[in-house]
């Protein structure tokens, strides 16, 4: 293995998977690796399965489910495996992004700013897995909300659904953020980002080591599409942010912007115009920041503030609210969505 520790932005390729790693805690990675790694570990079949895992370095979910995975069979897998170990250095201090860092899933190839160091790795891990014509690809994360365990895509060919479909009914299609690993995947074969609830949770771990497992069974996915009663599609139409320089609280104490406690709750579920979500501080200087949810998306108003109060103009699903302000500073609030058809088209929710 090479130890070059003065750049830790050089991607690490390892062949095999030592056997002192299937056992390692995530935070621990940093004495094992030198930095952000790809091991090839061989299996019967050549083409192989992507995964990613830890592009957030709290998110430790997807690192012990391809642990027991690979425990599982012993180094004899039934297909070969690229598996890209990505934030060792904000695993180490059990962060998803130190401060110093760009975020390592808004790195990935279709960013528009590119000259950061971490887009420049991923382009390099992106260009190591294109030679090796992987049948698919799964990136695994964690969230900070209550979630239910679902799959997203950033296309929605029959066979992206398909591999989706093996984790998880629930997918949800999005085309913002940009810079995420599976749309930049999405480019070379089907894939697929898997959202396994708080990380450190034993269900988050065997759901995903379960999906690894059959993907890496798979012999092909079909080419046909997922019937619809077996799918729950839904579109990301907007993004929520908090605007940088307003405070937040989830106990009622004053802030700028004073949650319901619960907030997280509403993720996945259908809500009517007029759910609160909260209300403004007595300052009332802010609102939340609405960002479309891609370039299609028409950026409507999703939120009246009618007496101070927080409320939903219009019927929307949420997903990934979260009630940890640190997450709401470094990524965004939640997320709105809307039901689709398989074409994309939005469904008449009533
Ligand atoms: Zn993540």
């Amino acid at each position: 293995m090479d130890l070059d520790l003065t750049d830790t932005l050089r991607l690490n390729h390892v062949n095999g998977f030592p056997e002192v790693l299937l056992n390692a805690l995530s935070t621990d990675l940093w004495r094992h690796l030198p930095g952000p790694t790809l091991f090839h570990v061989p299996g019967k079949h050549g083409a192989p399965l992507f995964v990613s895992v830890l592009l957030h370095g709290n998110e430790s979910t997807g690192w012990v489910a391809i642990q027991s995975v690979l425990r599982r069979h012993h180094a004899n897998l039934p297909r070969e495996l690229l598996l890209f170990v990505g934030n060792v250095e904000a695993a180490k201090h059990n962060v998803r992004t130190l401060s110093t860092q760009h975020d390592y899933n808004r790195s990935w190839p279709g960013i528009l700013d590119d000259v950061r160091s971490e887009v420049q790795l991923m382009r390099e891990v992106v260009d190591a897995v294109r030679v090796e014509q992987p049948v698919a690809s799964i990136d695994v994360h964690n969230n900070t909300g209550h979630n239910p365990h679902y799959a997203c895509v950033n296309r929605l060919d029959d066979r992206y659904l398909q591999l989706a479909r093996l984790f998880s009914r629930t997918v949800v299609y999005f085309e913002r953020p940009l810079g995420v690993q599976s749309a930049a995947l999405s480019e070379i074969c089907p894939a697929v980002t898997v959202e396994c609830g708080l990380a450190g949770g034993p269900e988050g771990v065997a759901h995903a080591a379960d999906f690894v497992q059959a993907a890496l069974a798979v012999d092909h996915l079909p080419d046909r599409p997922v019937p619809s009663g077996d799918l729950d599609l839904m579109q990301t139409h907007a993004i929520i942010k908090v605007p940088s320089g307003a405070t937040v609280s989830f106990d009622g104490n004053d802030a700028d912007f004073q949650f319901r406690s619960d907030l997280d709750r509403l993720n996945f579920s259908e809500l009517e115009p007029g759910t609160l979500f909260g209300r403004l501080g007595s300052r009332r200087l802010h609102r939340l920041i609405i960002e479309p949810g891609g370039p299609h998306a028409s950026l409507s108003q999703y939120f009246t503030y009618h007496r101070g109060e927080i409320r939903l103009s219009q019927r929307a699903i949420p997903a990934m609210l979260t009630c940890d302000s640190h997450a709401i500073r470094l990524d965004c609030l939640g997320y709105l969505m809307h039901r689709i058809a398989r074409d994309g088209s939005r469904l008449v929710e009533n």
